[in-house]
């Protein structure tokens, strides 16, 4: 049977190839073993194997494990936070991925002030103006940059997108596309780096990477399905 530790492999070469294939390094990519739903005994499998960075998308559930856990982890918050968690999480992960609206931006930034820390940040965008998606709406992300920038506490790294599901992984090509061109505008328009594209999951990764995926999030390719569907 194919251990977690033999489909990390597995996936750090798919990451190398699709990095070579469009003339980019393997190490410009990290890949985020998205853990949500799966016990800790699974995460330190992985990390016996040597992947550091983990994604949780929900607050309890990963408060709940991290003690647990080798310290050295970087955790990732890959989904939507409610203002009510942001207190709670904001010790314990590096980098927020799921940033959806300037509300949070500001929740953020308030809470991180009064807490004498820095957020790092992504901007998480609606790619395809999905009415049940979070998400900002790219003209309103324009519109809001430079507010956005000039919050105190929080630093923007770049931008993040769960695309709509499609059928084959070409297909969301276009949506990788599209967040890399809002990004590449957004620095232009503004005058700052927005290094991080966090984009590319089990099934597309390798797409991602081929339209500048900085930052990918892999959950079922390493850990196998998920014993529970789980909502953003
Ligand atoms: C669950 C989740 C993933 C991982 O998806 P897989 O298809 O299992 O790789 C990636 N990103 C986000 C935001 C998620 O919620």
């Amino acid at each position: 049977m194919e251990t977690i530790a033999d489909r990390l492999r597995k996936i750090q070469g798919e990451i190398a190839v699709a990095a070579e294939r469009c003339g980019r390094q393997a190490e410009d990519v990290t890949l985020i073993a998205i853990s949500k739903t799966h016990p800790a005994e699974a995460i330190r499998e992985a990390w016996d194997e040597g992947q550091r960075i983990f994604g949780e998308s929900r607050v309890q559930e990963a408060l709940a494990k991290i003690p647990d856990l080798p310290q050295a982890i970087q955790w990732h918050f890959i989904g939507h936070i409610q203002s009510n968690k942001i207190r709670k999480a904001l010790p314990h992960f590096v980098l927020f991925h799921g940033i959806d609206s300037a509300d949070c931006a500001l929740a953020m930034d308030r809470i991180a002030c009064e807490m004498g820390l820095r957020a790092r940040i992504l901007l998480e965008v609606n790619v395809a103006g999905e009415a049940t998606k979070f998400g900002f709406d790219r003209e309103a992300l324009k519109q809001n940059m430079d507010s956005l920038l000039a919050l105190r506490s929080v630093d923007i790294e770049g931008l993040m997108a769960i695309p709509p599901a499609v059928e084959k992984p070409e297909d969301a090509r276009k949506y990788f596309v599209s967040l890399r061109e809002l990004r590449d505008e957004l620095v232009s328009t503004t005058g700052t780096s927005l290094p991080a594209l966090s984009m590319g999951m089990s099934d597309d990764f390798s797409v991602a990477i081929e339209e500048g995926a900085t930052l990918v999030r892999v959950g079922t390719s390493i850990f196998g399905r998920r014993p529970r569907p789980v909502v953003g």
